[in-house]
């Protein structure tokens, strides 16, 4: 019997990682550990326009409309009499736009949200106030140069004060800092993300390669569900990342992304300059013989330190070195050649990169990773997948087998990415294998793939639905839950026609 309430983790502190979470005893892959709504929530930074948007359930507004007391976009009178609203509805009365042209601040309103919780809810208000440095020493440490050119923080401070006169001094740095620092982007089907204070959630420890996967259920008022990701062991700490995409990152670019939340990660892989041994940042050493073989050169070079912004970068064979501003010239200009191409067809444009850079680049370079991912999802687009050969498919499954490998390591377990790659893989081989069924069914002389091939295309493709299905469960929402029985009745359908193509096999051969 799964215990419902079974409390699985504590919040502890202690110097080196601030107030964090750990597991108070073994947790297998796939579990919840805790589930919460959010403190509160507000529309992104990143919306470009300010009125097609509702403040309150921040759906997308078809025409401009407000509140008609502070004149702000709500999307209905539901909206605009809830109690939520009715709690900001005054404060924002007092700062409505002055002309049409102005821009209303909306990517400050999860802070000014957070704020009024100091005189409307005390218990709430503590525990917001309780994540203060949670991160311990991956907080970011800003000097007064970096914290008095921070724009945003002076535009910030000027809505809060000024535009909403509320009279609060002291905290409003420090909920600003926990705001940045450690609230959620919420990601939910067919919603732009937006960012949210979690009160458990946002004590999650900064790790690069985390052990909690979250999800949103937007029908439930956005409740988050925090999954281990994998098996946690007991005493082990409880980490996220807030970034995207961490097959995409290598180090400096992605501590330079967290440093923009004031978080200064020291996680395994950030630490590490091989990166889990995925090598997401090394180049391919020019100093060192070609191998034998003819094959790739042997030595890869790294920075010493990848912490240290300006650390040398070394080969690990022959000790050839470069500063760290050739190696960041070098890739700003590898990054710009892959963006500059113009070119009509981009699967030239993504084949030429990694045939031009594969001397140049780890495979397992982020931006080698990028162009194998971008190649991937063309070559699978539901567009594509229905007119595309079998070796086209077999090219297809290639990329997603060489992806899933660094997924495996940076990404691993329950994760998003790793569902998404295993689903798409695993349809992309049902296909490949009933086309040449077909093919074969019709003559068999217009048979493509030998027979060992098929074997393995159908385990393949048993193994990544069987996977799938395992992150999907995660996914309670409605379309979670019809991809997820999608993908049963697919694992039916390929295990029938592997029955049906041994039966022909055999009687063909006999
Ligand atoms: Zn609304
Ligand atoms: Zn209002
Ligand atoms: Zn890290
Ligand atoms: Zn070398």
């Amino acid at each position: 019997m799964e215990g419902l309430n079974e409390v699985l983790f504590r919040i502890v502190e202690n110097d080196q990682d601030g107030k964090h979470l750990i597991a108070i005893r073994d947790i297998p892959a796939g579990k919840v550990i805790f589930s919460e709504s959010p403190l509160a929530q507000g529309p992104s930074p990143d919306h470009p326009n300010d009125d097609d948007i509702c403040i309150i359930c921040l759906s997308e507004l078809e025409h401009p409309k407000v509140c008609s007391n502070c004149f702000w976009p709500v999307c209905s009178s539901e909206c605009g009499r809830s109690s939520r609203h009715k709690m900001e509805c005054a404060t924002l009365a007092a700062c409505a736009r002055e002309s049409e042209e102005d821009l209303l601040p909306l990517r400050h309103l999860l802070v000014m949200r957070c704020l009024q919780m100091k005189h409307r809810d005390q218990y709430s208000w503590e525990k917001l106030l309780d994540m203060e440095d949670h991160h311990g020493v991956q907080t970011l440490i800003r000097n007064i140069e970096d914290e008095l050119s921070d724009m945003d923080r002076m535009e910030l401070k000027y809505f809060i004060r000024e535009s909403c006169g509320m009279g609060i001094k002291s905290e409003l740095d420090i909920v600003a800092d926990i705001v940045q620092s450690s609230s959620i982007q919420v990601e939910c089907e067919l919603q732009e993300p937006f960012p949210a204070v979690y009160l458990t959630g946002g004590l999650l420890a900064q790790a690069c390669v985390p052990n909690t996967v979250l999800r949103f259920d937007r029908d439930q008022k956005y409740l988050l569900s925090a999954f281990s990701g994998r098996k946690i062991a007991k005493g082990e700490k409880l980490t996220f990342c807030p970034l995207k995409n961490l097959i995409r990152t290598g180090t400096r670019e992605r501590r330079r992304k967290l440093n923009k939340r004031l978080i200064n990660c020291f996680c395994d892989r950030c630490t590490d300059p091989t990166e889990c041994q995925s090598h997401s940042s090394a180049f391919i050493c020019q100093k060192c013989p070609p191998s034998n073989h003819g094959g790739q050169r042997p030595g890869v070079i790294l920075p010493r330190n990848p912490m240290a912004d300006e650390s040398e970068w070394a080969c690990q064979i022959c000790n050839y070195t470069m500063t760290s501003d050739t190696a960041d010239k070098l890739l700003h200009r590898l990054r710009d050649s892959l963006e500059a191409t113009k070119c009509e067809d981009s699967e030239v444009k993504f084949k030429d990169f990694l045939r031009t850079n594969r001397d140049i680049l780890h495979p397992n370079h982020y931006l080698m990773v990028a162009c194998k991912e971008s190649l991937f999802n063309l070559k699978t687009s539901d567009a594509r997948a229905l007119d595309i050969s079998i070796a086209d498919k077999l090219e297809a499954v290639d990329l997603g087998l060489d992806l899933l490998k660094l997924v495996d390591i940076l990404e691993p377990g329950l994760s998003e990415m790793r569902g998404k790659l295993l689903l798409t893989l695993g349809t992309t081989l049902q296909e490949m294998l009933s086309q040449e069924i077909m093919n074969r069914m019709e003559s068999p002389d217009q048979a493509e793939l030998d027979e060992r091939h098929i074997y393995s295309a159908f385990h393949d493709a048993l193994f990544c639905f069987e996977e799938a299905k395992k992150i999907q469960r995660l996914n309670k929402t409605a379309k979670g839950r019809e991809v997820y029985s999608t993908i049963k009745s697919s694992i039916h359908v390929l295990k029938d026609m592997k029955r049906d193509f041994e039966k022909s096999y055999n009687s063909g051969t006999n």
